[in-house]
């Protein structure tokens, strides 16, 4: 049986939950299908997120999603596979069956291609991408930083402060004779030309292999630049991209289709949780006032 709905919302992160819950307590009718996992998932703690800091990803999750319920919001797992136009509807093709509704919202989030040297169970725990989400939790322990040039140098120095000691891995030559480099001596870390092959998970953090022969103890490892854009669903008509790949949208979060629009993660790599519930919120509050006033 086809179900109609108000919107439906592909990506159960708190992007995508956000915006049920604002379209929920509209009393709009609102579904989530979600599958996967969310970004986050992996880390024991949330981070800079006022009220809710220190929440377990879990336990975050569990609890937007009861509130999305508790005012007449649906949640169901299911992997979307495609979004496509139904005259001036869209049909949504998922796991188990297709949805008809007038609006449909990408929260579909990004990936991280997470390098294959870094052992699984350390990412979330001993792994991160983020210095202002995780490194003050591993205070006093040794960092490691690992990237490209430039931006891997400039998270080394937002680690700085807490690591006891600090080893910022680049591939890139160029970097050493830079800036960045000269302040990151003067604070007593170290900027080498080397790069990761191989690690181990003890109790006291990664032990990391490198290329050049070192061997070093991480309580905590900082990688930079392994986002990957959106996997977006087959959409059988054209919305725009950004230069990173992501969804394309104003203020409000519309894409460049009227009956689409994208939150969260989807539409900008950056966004930590507030910014992406943040879009949604918006994003809910404008569809609502688009559906009552006929514009947003
Ligand atoms: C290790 C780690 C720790 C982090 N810690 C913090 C922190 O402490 N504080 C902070 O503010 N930010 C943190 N972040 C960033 C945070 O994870 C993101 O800001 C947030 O997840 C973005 O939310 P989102 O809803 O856009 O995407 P996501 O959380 O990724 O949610 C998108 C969901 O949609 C699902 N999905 C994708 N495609 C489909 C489809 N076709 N059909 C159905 N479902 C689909 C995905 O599987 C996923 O479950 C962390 C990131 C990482 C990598």
């Amino acid at each position: 049986m086809r179900r109609e709905w108000d919107v439906v919302v592909v990506g159960n992160g708190v992007a995508g939950l956000s915006t049920a819950l604002t379209l929920a307590r509209a009393r709009m009718s609102v579904l989530v299908l979600g599958a996967g996992v969310r970004r986050n998932a992996a880390a024991r703690s949330v981070r800079n997120l006022p009220y809710a800091d220190g929440i377990s990803p879990a336990e975050l999750y569990d609890r937007i999603e009861a509130q999305v319920s508790a005012y007449g919001g649906s949640v169901e797992t299911a992997l979307v596979t495609e979004v496509r136009s139904a005259d001036e509807r869209l049909e949504v093709v998922h796991a188990h069956g297709v949805e008809s509704c007038g609006r449909v919202v990408l929260a579909v989030g990004m990936t991280d291609t997470v390098p294959e040297w870094v052992p699984a169970e350390a990412w979330g725990t001993r792994v991160f991408t983020c210095p202002y989400c995780h490194a003050r939790e591993h205070e006093g322990e040794s960092f490691v930083v690992v990237g490209t040039g430039v931006i891997a140098a400039e998270v080394g120095l937002l680690c700085v402060p807490f690591a006891s000691d600090l080893r910022v891995l680049v591939t890139s030559e160029e970097v050493t004779s830079m800036p960045v480099a000269r302040q990151l001596e003067a604070r007593g870390a170290q900027l080498v030309v080397d790069e990761p092959v191989s690690a181990t998970l003890g109790d006291d953090g990664l032990r990391i292999m490198t290329r050049g022969g070192s061997q070093l103890i991480a309580g905590a490892t900082l990688l930079n630049q392994i986002k990957q854009p959106p996997r977006l669903p087959k959409l059988d008509f054209p919305v725009e991209l950004t230069a990173a790949k992501t969804l394309a949208t104003n203020d409000a979060g519309a894409t460049t289709d009227p009956r689409v629009w994208a939150v969260g993660n989807a539409t900008h790599g950056g966004h930590l949780l507030l910014e992406s519930m943040a879009d949604g919120v918006r994003a809910g509050m404008a569809l609502y006032k688009e559906a009552m006033l006929g514009h947003y």
